[in-house]
């Protein structure tokens, strides 16, 4: 049994780089026999949305381009050659699809790296529409113990503050540091950093940040608003310094400082895309003390299915508010002049 699927759909669409968002009508997708169409419940509004529409990424869309790096729904149609899902069963949408599983980097698990993969809302149309045309393979399974709307967080920051934390090696019981801890993507990466056996020193500033970061779990907070020293205050907190970092703030020279603070051996992570920036090191005491600098984009499949796994457990849990729709021309400009903050969930059905 599959439902009735209309032939046109509500989107939310900019017809050229920065242009305001619009919601109208479009085609619902058609989908060849190894596909999956999957009626979209709840997206994704983040960051990245924001900088692909603004253009500020070195790849831009074609345009006119839906939005929406990731969404959740139900499967309503399945190709002739799909056996792995049916109509009915909770299918999610990730930032990554259509990598080729054959090439070297989907051999080794970096399907990110594919160069078939395409991103979500970038190279093709996102899920701010209310159909999605995705090959059954790259399809995410919903746990059904998981409230759906809020799969939609994991399979973003989730993912990639859970694939961030498996490349920095830290072992349980080792320190890991986040700086920006208090953001959105810090408190992913706290939660998940701890459900892995890690221990947290948060970085950031202000008593709110403070506060919402131990509630999450982490052992130390250093507010750079109270230190004239980061690097050794960060030092002085962790013995030594933390054997891996998280460097999701990559303004000013946060990133050469990560590189100062973190302990002999240690690794820091980059995994946001900042525009136009640039890395700074000491190349003498980089190398000298065994440093690695790494960056990490997104996940596997595997990752997304653990990631999901966890919050499904109860270990990880995110509040999100969600609006409709129709808000989201409104909600884009509030967010591209950074007025929200707190995690919102796009209805696509109101
Ligand atoms: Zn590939």
């Amino acid at each position: 049994m599959s439902e009735n699927v209309p032939i046109l759909q509500k989107a939310a669409v900019y017809s050229k780089i920065a242009d305001p968002i619009e919601i109208c009508d479009i085609p619902v997708p058609e989908l060849s026999s190894t596909d999956v169409l999957v009626k979209i419940l709840y997206s994704g509004l983040g960051k990245i949305d924001m900088d692909i529409w603004a253009g500020n990424f070195p790849i831009e869309p074609e345009v006119p381009r839906v939005g929406g790096h990731c969404g959740v729904g139900v499967v309503v149609q399945v190709g002739a050659d799909v056996s792995h899902f049916k109509p009915g069963d909770r299918a999610g949408i990730k930032l990554i699809n259509d990598a080729c599983l054959c090439c070297e980097f989907c051999k080794r698990g970096s399907e990110a790296h594919c160069e078939s993969a395409t991103t979500t809302g970038l190279g093709i149309n996102g899920t701010w529409q209310q159909y999605f045309v995705i090959k059954y393979s790259e399809v995410v399974r919903i746990p059904e113990s998981l409230q759906i709307q809020k799969a939609v967080p994991i399979l973003s920051d989730g993912v990639t503050a859970y694939r961030a934390l498996k490349e920095s090696n830290v072992k349980p019981g080792q320190i890991i540091a986040i700086t920006s801890a208090g953001s959105p993507l810090g408190r992913m990466g706290i939660q998940y950093a701890k459900a892995m056996g890690m221990r947290v020193i948060a970085i950031d500033s202000g008593n709110a940040n403070s506060q919402i970061c131990k509630d999450l779990g982490a052992t130390i907070y250093i507010d750079t608003n109270e230190t004239t020293d980061l690097v050794q205050s960060v030092i002085n907190a962790t013995d030594g310094g933390p054997n891996g970092v998280l460097c999701i703030d990559t303004t000013g020279d946060s990133i050469e400082l990560a590189t100062m603070y973190v302990r002999t051996r240690g690794m820091v992570v980059l995994l946001t895309l900042p525009k136009d920036t640039q890395l700074t090191a000491d190349v003498f005491w980089t190398v000298f003390r065994g440093v690695t600098i790494k960056g990490s984009f997104y996940g596997n499949r595997q990752d997304g299915d653990e990631a999901l796994d966890f919050a499904a457990r109860g270990i990880i849990d995110v509040q999100v508010e969600t609006l409709p729709m129709e808000f989201l021309p409104k909600l884009c400009d509030q967010m591209s002049n950074a007025e929200i903050t707190r995690r919102i969930v796009i209805d696509n059905w109101k």
